[in-house]
């Protein structure tokens, strides 16, 4: 399976001399099967290059077939959709997936970002065949020579995680999260940070804790888990209301899980190449201390 990453930032796209290795567009990742099967995790801002390379291939006589995993509708992860170009060629064949809304429609919550006045052209103009898929928390499904499995994410308004399996390699998507510890996310905003004294409730603490096991199980073995570590242990605390986490946070799960490779993602808007490479550093000296601990660990049990 090959996977490339269009866009990894968090919030909004970020162009400029600061961001050009990391890059500055949001949400984004592609995965593709040996066999062909394509996946794309996000809209974000990424997805515009994607689309202008596929139409350079069979999306451009309208033989192009895509799914679109949508881990949640905050705008940095669906922003780039109404130029994606594959969207405009009849012919194509292009599914979405998202969790399912007690509100409203999928199709409707994504056509309403191309209504005037946001956008020139309504998505009832989009000339490929276009279908959407509801998703319940925890479902799994195939796609083609792909196995999906899903579980729900700890972020305001709720996100769906994905792990993908092809090829005998597993992938797992985990945007946006917030750690399972300090706070349950619903439907509502919290405008401030809980007061340092409170606790999350008992029922919900044990929410927290059954949603963090599925998180774990969807990560068991992965070969690649690619993180929500938008925030420093600093503005974690200074923005634990806002459902992002720290690379700690990531690295205890891909710890637990057994995973084998980190990818830190959604990277805050203001962080710089240099800011990066110096959190990349910090979480590869974690990550290497707690390897250790876990070898002497084993060790020690096997004496
Ligand atoms: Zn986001
Ligand atoms: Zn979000």
């Amino acid at each position: 399976m090959r996977v490339r990453f269009w866009g990894v930032r968090g919030s909004l796209p970020v162009p400029g001399a600061g961001t050009e290795r990391y890059g500055g567009n949001t949400s984004c990742v592609e995965l593709t099967s040996a066999a062909g099967t394509r996946i794309i995790i996000d809209g974000g801002t990424g997805i515009r290059r994607l689309g202008k390379e596929l139409m350079r291939a069979e999306f451009e006589s309208g033989k192009g077939q895509a799914h679109i995993l949508v881990s949640h509708t905050h705008w940095d992860h669906i922003q780039g959709l109404p130029f994606f170009a594959p969207f405009y060629r009849a012919g194509n064949r292009l599914f979405v997936y998202a969790r399912q809304r007690d509100d409203q429609n999928l199709r409707s919550v994504f056509a309403a970002q191309a209504d005037a006045p946001f956008f020139p052209v309504s998505f009832d103009r989009t000339r490929a065949a276009v279908a959407f898929r509801e998703l319940h928390d925890g479902v799994k499904f195939e796609i083609e020579d792909m196995r999906i499995a899903t579980t729900r994410l700890n972020h305001p308004h709720v996100a769906t995680a994905y792990a993908v399996v092809a090829d005998g390699a597993r992938v797992a998507y985990i945007a946006d999260t917030a750690p399972f510890s300090d706070i349950l996310f619903g439907q509502e905003f919290l405008s401030g940070p809980p007061s340092p004294r409170s606790k999350p409730s008992r029922a919900d603490s044990a929410k927290l804790k059954s949603m963090a096991a599925a998180v774990t199980r969807l990560c068991e073995g992965a070969d690649l888990v690619i993180y929500d570590t938008m925030y420093t242990p600093e503005e974690y605390r200074q923005f634990p209301h806002f459902g992002h986490s720290r690379p700690s946070d990531a690295i205890a799960v891909c710890r637990a899980a057994g995973a084998r490779t980190l990818v830190l993602f959604h990277h805050a808007p203001d962080r710089s190449d240099a800011e990066l490479d110096a959190v990349l550093e910090g979480a590869r000296a974690q990550a290497r201390s707690a390897a250790a601990h876990d070898r002497k660990k084993r060790t020690a049990e096997a004496t």
